[in-house]
């Protein structure tokens, strides 16, 4: 019987939302902000005193750290894995963390802005939560449970392992990354250091879900060359990479291939970016599908819809680019079963119910996974991210760190 002391995984958890950790995609450093370091210090001052001795931060901001085997079996090194930022959408700065204790099922309202009110009309899930607790921010700002519940549920399962030696587990590696929420969650992440065989992302949702599959991510960048003359002496002459911009985004579908018209299992093509002048411009896209071939397909059709356009306009022309982002987990773990069903049961000896999703979107893990580290993503527990109405209930926290503690177990009785 795992007991995680409840009271104290939502101290610490409210401990670490309080520090402001937010990323910053334009700064071009790395950590690409400094104040991330303010958590990861205290993490590593926190693990050094449950004497996790290897406990360290390196300068981009990564901590790593080793709770040694204490089995003569020969068991493959397990990282559990989160990140310490929070993202650039929603202030981070001054989080207000507030427990609303044995939740009644009603409508909350956030003190600082009463029009954020957190409903369970529009979060059924809250109701699995009455008779709980639940950790809201104010309603000035995000609560960061995206990614602290993570941060929180590894930092309290590695103190329940050093306080019950009787638990039989390898060797476990703790990672907290910075710069998850700008994509350079792994940009500086040294593998040789981190010397793990499998991970976990502790970065979900809802109690019991899993997750094994994510988005394969390719960035694609059309670059228009127009052809410019004197406006006044422009006819037939003049072609304007603006207008030609315009008329490729015009030719887009609306009713499918967008994020807007796709759900589940479909992929999509979304414009990010349009700039330039009459005589050059640049159109930013992002690619996604859960498949490589079809990946492959929306590239190529959006290829050709950009040189039908151009085609059009004498003495225009087109660059066309397609730069990889990130690929679908999937594929890895299915080459490394035991990673996923090794979970499943974690979850289900933590007396949840296990659930399987596809993320659309990518994570740490998605990189990781091609890292050499496979790395489907577990839960936390955490809702309504990057916006002022996130939240999470304790229990499902606390049900996260006993996963992790039985994820631990099994991997030492099968090996
Ligand atoms: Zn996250």
């Amino acid at each position: 019987m795992i007991q995680i002391d409840k009271n104290d995984i939502a101290k610490r958890f409210m401990r670490y939302v309080q520090i402001d950790t937010q990323s910053d995609p334009r700064s071009g450093t790395h950590p690409s902000t400094k104040k991330q370091k303010d958590l990861s210090k205290i993490l590593v001052d926190e693990l050094k005193q449950m004497e996790i001795t290897d406990a360290e931060m390196d300068v981009y901001g990564y901590v790593y750290a080793t709770i040694p085997s204490n089995t003569e079996k020969n068991v493959p090194a397990i990282c559990f894995c989160s990140h310490v930022d929070t993202a650039p959408d929603c202030s981070g700065a001054n989080v207000k963390p507030i427990l609303h204790e044995n939740y009644d099922g009603e409508d909350i309202f956030l003190p600082e802005d009463k029009t954020q009110v957190l409903s369970p009309v529009v979060y059924p899930y809250l109701k699995t939560q009455i008779g709980g607790d639940i950790i809201t921010a104010s309603g000035k700002t995000l609560l960061g449970a995206d990614d602290k519940s993570g941060v929180a549920a590894i930092m309290e399962a590695a103190d329940y392992l050093m306080k019950h030696p009787e638990i039989k587990h390898g060797k476990i590696k703790i990672l907290f990354t910075p710069d998850e929420e700008i994509g350079e969650g792994t940009a500086k992440l040294d593998m040789q250091k981190l010397g793990a065989q499998f991970g976990y992302t502790l970065d979900g949702g809802e109690a019991g879900s899993l997750e094994d599959e994510t988005f394969s991510a390719d960035g694609a960048r059309i670059i228009i060359n127009g052809v410019i003359s004197h406006p006044g002496y422009a006819k037939n002459k003049l072609v304007n990479a603006l207008k030609v911009g315009a008329e490729i985004l015009h030719c887009l579908p609306t009713n499918e291939w967008a994020p807007e018209a796709t759900e589940k299992k479909e992929g999509f093509v979304h414009p990010v970016r349009f700039e330039g002048i009459a005589e050059r411009a640049t159109l930013e896209f992002i690619l996604r599908d859960f498949n490589d071939d079809k990946l492959k397909q929306h590239g190529e059709r959006l290829k050709k819809i950009a040189e039908d356009v151009v085609n059009h306009y004498k003495g225009a022309s087109v660059e066309f680019s397609i730069y990889e982002q990130y690929r679908n987990m999937k594929k890895i773990l299915d080459k490394n079963p035991q990673v996923v069903v090794y979970a499943a049961e974690a979850i289900n000896r933590a007396g949840l119910e296990v659930t399987t999703e596809s993320i659309r979107g990518g994570t740490d893990g998605s990189r990781l996974s091609y890292m050499g580290l496979p790395c489907p993503n577990i839960f936390t527990g955490m809702h309504g991210i990057h916006s002022k109405l996130e939240w999470i209930g304790v229990n499902d926290m606390a049900k996260s760190a006993e996963t992790i503690v039985h994820l631990c177990m099994i991997w030492e009785e099968k090996s």
